[in-house]
């Protein structure tokens, strides 16, 4: 079946892997090939029913609680961060840990030890139940406040409204994030926040990215799943920018009526799916129609970040890392 009207597709960039995405990927693959099975990780490695699939597949054994690892085996720990409990329990166990916490999250959690530290309130604004939310709460969880609205933040009450401070999920709203930060401030005028913004590159780049395309396309398709908090964003900010958005796990979830009076397509893609996913969907999109295919770049992204010292070890102690792993 063609779509009379379907021409172009826009590809927003940046989109897809960020830095650390890359660094957690490459983490379990880098064990699943120096480490004898089973490995084990604690939750997804990354948001990405792809990527998760594909690990399975390999043999990762994906656990929710450390409960479910025997004493002595070989856990990674996913990009999102534990909390101090979870690191505790792998001490007890006798894990051996590899940690892909994504470094700008572990910036999150210790920032959060330091204000602990200073005697503040913290108020974290993200989203309940989410894994990272979890891990930097665990941080400090007799002063850490959640806020997710600015509903909250006119309910919220702490014990010493003159000593407040406030930290962000990394995969937020930019836009909606400024204005909880601004009735935060309304409120707690003497608030103070992280030194530098906690939502990370990576997420503001995106969302800058799929914000221009909205202005230039009829309807965007966000490739990522359900569970990921940036992925969601990005269908957000489309939509809160004009455009109608669906978010999507790959080419076989694109439903033909959502493009049926669309000359234009714009298609981006969460931190945590790869670019694979965004081939198929332009192949798809060609197969409606689509005969012009273009990039829309906004900036540059050089961001990279090293392993983990346990990780750098274990390449160490492996004298024939290089052949085995050419491409690091
Ligand atoms: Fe790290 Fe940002 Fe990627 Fe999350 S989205 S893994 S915080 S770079």
């Amino acid at each position: 079946m063609k779509l009379p009207k379907l021409k172009r597709v826009v590809l927003a960039a940046p989109r897809g892997f960020c830095a650390g995405v890359v660094r957690a990927i490459e983490i379990v693959n880098t064990v699943l090939q120096l480490l004898p099975p089973p490995i084990y990780v604690r939750k997804e490695i990354v948001h990405n029913r792809f990527v998760v699939e594909r690990f399975k597949q390999r043999g990762v054994i994906f656990v929710n609680e450390l409960d479910e690892v025997p004493d002595g085996a070989t856990v990674i720990f996913s990009a999102h961060g534990v909390s101090p409990a979870v690191r505790e329990m792998a001490r007890r166990k006798n894990l051996r840990v590899i940690d892909a916490t994504c470094p700008l999250v572990t910036k999150v959690h210790l920032e959060a030890i330091r204000f602990a530290q200073q005697g503040y309130s913290i108020i974290l604004i993200g989203h309940e139940g989410h894994e990272e939310v979890e891990g930097t709460m665990g941080e400090a969880p007799h002063c850490i406040y959640l806020v997710q609205s600015v509903e909250d933040v006119e309910r919220l009450q702490v014990p010493n409204p003159e000593k407040v401070a406030y930290l962000t999920q990394t995969t937020l709203s930019v836009d909606d994030t400024a204005e909880i930060v601004a009735a935060l401030k309304r409120k707690f005028p003497k608030i103070v926040g992280p030194r530098t913004d906690d939502i990370c590159y990576a997420t503001q780049n995106r969302q800058n990215a799929v914000k221009a395309l909205a202005k230039q396309v009829d309807v965007i398709l966000v490739i990522g799943s359900q569970n990921s908090s940036n992925s969601q964003r990005l269908k957000e900010v489309a939509i809160s920018n004009g455009c109608p958005a669906y978010l999507i796990d790959g080419a076989d979830h694109i439903r033909t009526e959502w493009l049926i009076d669309a000359e234009s397509v714009g298609v981006t893609s969460g931190a945590s799916a790869p670019e694979i996913l965004v081939k198929q969907v332009i192949q798809r999109l060609q197969e409606l129609g689509a005969t012009e295919v273009v990039e829309f770049r906004l900036t540059e992204e050089r961001v990279q970040f090293a392993p983990p010292p346990e990780l750098r070890e274990l390449l160490e102690q492996n004298p024939l890392v290089d052949e085995i792993l050419p491409v690091r």
